[in-house]
């Protein structure tokens, strides 16, 4: 039985750029939804999100958990509950090494709020993350937080989401002061003054707007109304005839705009004060969508047919785990997303990505300070599955009578590893438990052994994410460990169509040997991986040794012939080859395998590919030569320089530099621009590096 209508429920996420306030809103959201009793403050570590010891300490949020929380509109009369929402509140990361795990939260959140900083406005990840929820048309409200800081300022912060987020952003309040005077807003459409009293703000006090306010009120509201009848024919044309349009049909209107992602509402106040959140929260009720109002989602199904997805609870059950994550108390979490269809405790469900078929012991429910228990879950909800073994990030767990795969997560391409290696050897047993456990709960942190060292290397999105890794293996498995420098992840590819023999033959005393293969390379566009294609006709080679022949080649692809990085981008076929009917084994093939794709990649003109990087850096104007002359010897390509927002003095510039000259690049820009320069990076794609590049890397020296 379903608890909880589906168009009552939201599943948000809070966005930000790291400090903005996140942790600190997410708390006061907790706190106000009467879950939390108690309100933590992020210096203080004891904010009940952040349960990883590590975060506390840090201070960011890494992890993207779920919360499960209930509001009721703070304008509702005492004894009301028909307007009362469930909030699934899903965490997101704030700092850029982690926005795979932003990616991986769009994908299951319907709407979001976007937290600012009232001083900083827009910062550059906020950008960032603004395009990828673009990407997957997440609806979104803003929030201006800490508008009690000093140098805050609404319009400013305002300003900087209308020139470099969107024109579309609407104002839906107004502050009454700023700083230390700051005390309330101005709730635009019923043109009221909210204020917010008690020990915690927990009392929303609605009353008349001070007088000095009123003019730029009645502007204000003037522009809000015009802004919302521009997406209603019938309203605008009422409003042009001076007609009044009444406030909840302003509500309507407004809403349908904001869930087609036309508009973006913007709210304000200061969350470290308690002010202004229960707002949003109101405004999370009547403007971000429920499971009902977003598109279906596609799914696969065995077939290989597309199939729709939708929220119905009678339908066959089709979740996606998004997230795996080890709790203190209850051990191994599979956080899940319920698109399809309803799952009893105690059943058993279908992972498509694994094959395999798994019980579902206990399903949990995460609220600020307990865990509960539930023994159904319905479509649009999201809950944790206790002990999931086999379940990886961005598999799909389906009815086992209905097999279909969901779009998943795409993870980008770690490109950074470093070698790691067990202190003693107790730790040694537990190091390879531990790395398996982080990298089933993170799809972007892989790792590999050194098939001549037999060294661990672990790669991941950047040196942050490795170090945040290394320190919860110390932490959460006791498991102490020695890093080499963190380095580039290179690859190679091949550059033109090559072909190579391999013969693996030894045939003198005992039991020979026989493995003899031909096989054909070919370059594929970037990003398109590997694909081995059996071309073997007239059973030149018998079946049971292509999969054997295909392992060697796959092992050898793991070390190129340019400097021992892994080929990708390639097309290998197997053509042709030769058995003997008693020498022949798998090992033979397998050798003959590796030892053809060995052949076959040196004849294929092969380079040595490097990750290049999307850059922004923002520095005072001042610097800006010094910094676009910096970026320049650092082998970058200048993309454009703008101007941050009207009235800073602030440059941005935007670029693709090679990963390999970013090592140390915080400590150059902070000199170069006295402390004021910020940038930030994410991957963009692979290409050849220039050969004297090449050189320096295969010497070691780079
Ligand atoms: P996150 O990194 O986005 O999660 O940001 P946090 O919530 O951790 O906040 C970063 C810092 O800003 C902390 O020191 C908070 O106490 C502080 N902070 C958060 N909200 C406000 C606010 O409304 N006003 C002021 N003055 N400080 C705030």
């Amino acid at each position: 039985m379903r608890d909880f209508p589906l168009n009552k429920i939201r599943n948000i996420g809070i966005i930000a750029h790291i400090d903005a306030g996140k942790t600190t809103v997410s708390e006061r959201v907790l706190f106000y939804t009467g879950i939390s009793h108690k309100i933590g403050e992020v210096h203080e570590g004891d904010t009940v999100m952040d349960w990883m010891e590590q975060e506390r300490e840090r201070g960011i949020t890494i992890t993207a958990a779920a919360t499960t929380a209930y509001w009721n509109p703070s304008d509702a009369p005492a004894g009301d509950d028909s307007r009362k929402i469930k909030i699934n509140l899903i965490g997101t990361p704030g700092h850029i090494d982690f926005t795979i795990e932003v990616k991986r939260s769009l994908r299951v959140l319907d709407g979001a709020v976007v937290v600012f900083d009232g001083v900083a406005g827009v910062e550059p990840q906020s950008e960032t993350n603004w395009r990828y929820a673009d990407d997957y048309k997440v609806p979104r409200l803003c929030f201006i937080n800490k508008l009690d800081r000093l140098g805050a300022s609404f319009d400013r912060s305002f300003q900087s989401i209308l020139e470099r987020l969107s024109p579309n952003a609407i104002k839906m309040q107004i502050p009454d002061g700023h700083e230390d005077q700051f005390t309330g807003v101005i709730d635009l459409l019923t043109m009221t003054f909210v204020q917010f009293e008690g020990a915690k703000g927990e009392k929303v006090v609605r009353g008349e707007i001070p007088a000095e306010l009123k003019a730029e009120a009645e502007k204000a509201r003037g522009i809000l109304i015009e802004k919302i009848v521009e997406h209603d024919d019938v309203a605008m044309t009422e409003y042009l005839e001076g007609k009044e349009i009444s406030v909840e049909r302003l509500k309507q209107i407004l809403r349908t705009a904001v869930l087609a992602d036309k508009v973006y509402p913007v709210f304000c106040g200061s969350a470290l004060k308690n002010k202004g959140v229960q707002l949003v929260l109101d405004a999370v009720a009547e403007y971000l969508p429920s499971p009902l109002d977003v598109p279906p989602n596609l799914a696969i199904n065995e077939k290989g047919d597309e199939v729709i997805i939708e929220p119905r609870d009678d339908a066959p059950f089709t979740a996606l785990a998004f997230k795996v994550a080890t709790d203190p108390y209850v051990g191994q979490l599979t956080f899940f997303r319920v698109y399809q269809g309803t799952l009893q405790a105690g059943s058993y469900i279908y992972n498509a990505k694994s094959g395999q078929q798994e019980r579902i012991g206990r399903i949990v429910r995460l609220h600020a300070n307990e865990r509960e228990e539930i023994k159904e879950i319905e479509a649009g909800n999201i809950a944790a599955a206790v002990g999931l073994k086999g379940t990886k990030t961005g598999d799909t767990l389906c009815d086992p009578e209905h097999i279909v795969t969901l779009r998943g997560i795409d993870a980008p391409e770690p490109v950074i590893s470093l070698r790691i290696e067990p202190k003693t050897k107790a730790d040694q047993e537990k190091m390879g438990m531990a790395l398996r456990k982080l990298s089933d709960e993170d799809p972007t942190f892989r790792i590999r052994s050194d098939i001549e060292t037999g060294d661990t290397i672990i790669s991941g999105m950047g040196e942050l994410h490795l170090e945040v890794l290394v320190d919860r293996m110390r932490r959460e498995f006791s498991v102490q460990a020695n890093t080499g420098r963190p380095q580039v992840a290179y690859k190679e590819t091949i550059t033109i169509e090559a072909q190579a023999e391999g013969k693996y033959v030894k045939q003198s005393g005992g039991r020979g040997q026989y493995g003899h293969v031909w096989l054909r390379v070919e370059p594929m566009e970037r990003g398109k991986g590997y694909e081995f294609v059996n071309a073997i006709k007239g059973g030149s080679i018998p079946e049971e040794f292509v999969k054997p022949t295909e392992k060697g080649i796959q092992e050898a692809m793991d070390k190129g012939v340019v400097a021992g990085f892994p080929l990708v981008d390639m097309k290998v076929t197997l053509y042709d080859g030769s058995y003997h009917e008693v020498d022949s084994s798998e090992i033979a093939f397998k050798i003959a395998g590796q030892m053809a794709l060995q052949e076959a990649s040196k004849r294929a003109k092969p380079v040595l590919l490097e990750p290049i990087m999307k850059v922004e850096v923002i520095v005072p104007e001042k610097s800006m030569g010094e910094a676009t002359g910096d970026v320049a010897s650092r082998r970058g390509q200048i993309i454009s320089v703008t101007d941050r927002s009207a009235g800073v003095n602030l440059k941005v510039i935007e670029a693709r530099v090679p990963l390999a000259e970013m090592f140390g690049y915080s400590t150059a820009l902070r000199s170069l621009t006295e402390g004021r320069g910020n940038y930030t990076m994410e991957f963009d794609h692979y290409e050849p590096a220039p050969s004297n590049i090449a050189q320096l890397v295969i010497e070691g020296k780079k």
